[in-house]
């Protein structure tokens, strides 16, 4: 895969430019922006289970588990009490929710464990 450093996009690999704003392009995704909104994806009754998603299903994204007393990014969530939050930039929504959806399918998440946060 290559990617414009300067709109993200994602390419073939033989491709050399961007398509939209010329650039060459690289071999490394761009980085996130530490500015960029973070999205939450998953939540939970339970942190551990939070970590696990963030760090095991969700490893090639940047995201974030945030348990509910430490809420860091601007989306309000909407957890109960004593719950965790897994929040990824976002641009990689999509992406998250295609993973955790793959983790299920295949009996990685079990959905009993928390809740998968669409179309909020
Ligand atoms: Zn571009």
């Amino acid at each position: 895969m290559k990617y414009c450093p300067d709109c993200g996009a994602e390419y073939q690999p033989e491709a050399v430019t961007c398509a939209d704003c010329g650039s060459t392009l690289g071999d490394k995704p761009k980085p996130v922006s530490p500015d960029e909104p973070r999205v939450a994806v998953f939540r939970s009754g339970d942190p551990q289970c939070a970590d696990r998603v963030a760090t095991v299903i969700l490893h090639e994204l940047e995201a974030v588990a945030t348990s509910r007393t430490g809420i860091s990014f601007p989306t309000p969530a909407t957890t109960g009490a004593g719950g965790a939050v897994v929040a990824v930039p976002a641009s990689q929504y999509g992406r998250a929710l295609q993973l955790l959806h793959e983790a299920i399918d295949d009996g990685a998440l079990d959905p009993e464990e928390g809740d998968v946060v669409e179309g909020e």
